[in-house]
């Protein structure tokens, strides 16, 4: 097994590491990589301001997350677990009783290889694992390598030096960025993820009012609060939402914001979502209090009205997208239908549905709402009672899904 450990400090992770990171993967063949933030580096002061160890643990893990190797990478808490400075041959000391057989690679920028041989106790670093580097600018090319490896080589003969090219150099460090971050710029070398979660928690000196936000920062933040597998979905969906509003004449803007929100809280838990209810004083029925999957719209219209400042045709969009209901606003049918349908879905009869969601919109909400029905029966679960006035409103209405 090949393992890769990539340390830091990680306030933030940036797109420099994420480069560094998937560069390294596909070079070394790695099985494994773990991200470290460190708790206490013992080479630079954590600056003033620094967030809690959470916060930069949470960045991390959106930048394992967005790596999109579930189980592969991973990070690890090891040295904000350990007291006093983190010294990576205790890292690795650990590492090694955790992992007895593997091969390990530390993965180090040049700033880091250009000064390895100050760290403390490198030998017993290099006895447990071989040093994979790698340019973070232009000017760290080859010839400057060939210099470092063979100045390190001469002091520690036993170093194992892998000297990687990063496809992509991305030119920045987390220094310059908190200080781009402090004058409301600098989300280009973010995950929207970590940028949003930055903007969420006013870290490093933002003050983004969350109640006016921009496209992409409402994009940034949606996206902090779901996993990396679900944004191609939530992007599809604003898409097409925004694509169906041009076609029956609403308003563009808020299909485009409903479906960046809809499903922000998707990833709550049933503990968390039922909490935010109580907290906005959403009423539920019974099935709703069972049925997580029911309550994301719900809490997912809260944030939107309550943290975002969203008007109420947006809130009811969003409220609505799941169960449906009868007589619905032409937002609310497009938000349900965009997102049934958006290019990411892939289900049997999802041609039609995409037929009919631009010739007859209440065609393509009914199409929807008796496919949830059926599949509900088929798999022997309940179907909520919104879904059934919706299905039977439209009925008494003269729709029907011939269009
Ligand atoms: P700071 O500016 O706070 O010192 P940093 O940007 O150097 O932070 P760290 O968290 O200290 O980031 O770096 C972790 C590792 O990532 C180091 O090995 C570093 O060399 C590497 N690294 C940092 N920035 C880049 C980048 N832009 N491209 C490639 N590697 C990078």
């Amino acid at each position: 097994m090949k393992i890769g450990i990539f340390g830091g400090t990680f306030s933030p992770p940036h797109l420099g590491h994420l480069a560094a990171a998937r560069a390294a993967i596909e070079a070394l063949e790695l099985d494994k990589l773990l991200i470290v933030p460190a708790a206490v580096p013992p080479h630079k002061e954590l600056p003033q301001g620094t967030p809690a160890p959470e916060h930069r643990l949470a960045m991390s893990e959106k930048m394992a997350d967005a790596l999109l190797m579930p189980g592969t990478a991973e990070v690890s808490t090891i040295e904000l677990e350990r007291p006093g400075k983190s010294y990576t041959a205790d890292t690795l000391a650990a590492l090694r009783k955790q992992y007895p057989d593997a091969r390990m690679w530390l993965l180090m920028g040049t700033d880091m290889f250009s000064t390895f041989h100050q760290w403390h106790d490198p030998s017993s670093i290099l006895a447990q694992a071989g040093l994979c580097a790698f340019g973070r600018s232009e000017r760290d090319d080859k010839a400057l390598f060939a210099a470092l490896a063979e100045e390190l080589e001469e002091t520690l003969p036993e170093a194992k030096i892998t000297v990687i090219t990063l496809p992509e150099l991305v030119e920045i460090s987390s220094t310059e960025l908190r200080e781009l971050l402090a004058k409301g710029e600098g989300g280009d070398f973010l995950l929207p993820a970590v940028y949003g979660y930055i903007l969420m928690n006013g870290l490093y000196g933002t003050h983004a009012d969350l109640k006016h936000l921009d496209i992409p920062e409402l994009r940034a933040c949606s996206y902090s609060m779901v996993m990396q597998k679900r944004v191609r979905h939530i992007r599809g969906t604003e898409e097409e939402a925004v694509r169906l509003a041009r076609r029956w004449g609403a308003d563009e803007t808020m299909a485009r914001r409903a479906g960046i929100l809809h499903d922000c809280t998707k990833y709550l838990e049933l503990e968390e979502q039922l909490a935010l209810c109580g907290k906005y004083g959403v009423e539920l029925d019974e099935l709703e209090r069972r049925a997580v999957k029911l309550l994301h719209s719900k809490t997912g219209a809260c944030i939107a009205r309550y943290v975002f400042g969203e008007p109420d045709e947006v809130f009811n969009a969003i409220f609505w997208h799941t169960t449906a209901k009868e007589n619905m606003t032409a937002l609310e049918k497009i938000l349900y239908v965009a997102d049934y349908m958006e290019p990411n879905r892939t289900f049997e009869g999802v041609e039609r549905l995409r037929e009919l969601a631009y010739s007859d919109l209440d065609a393509a909400l009914l199409l929807g709402v008796t496919t949830t029905i059926q599949e509900m029966k088929d798999r022997n679960l309940p179907v909520h009672r919104s879904t059934l006035r919706a299905q039977a409103w439209l009925r008494e209405h003269g729709v029907t899904t011939e269009g």
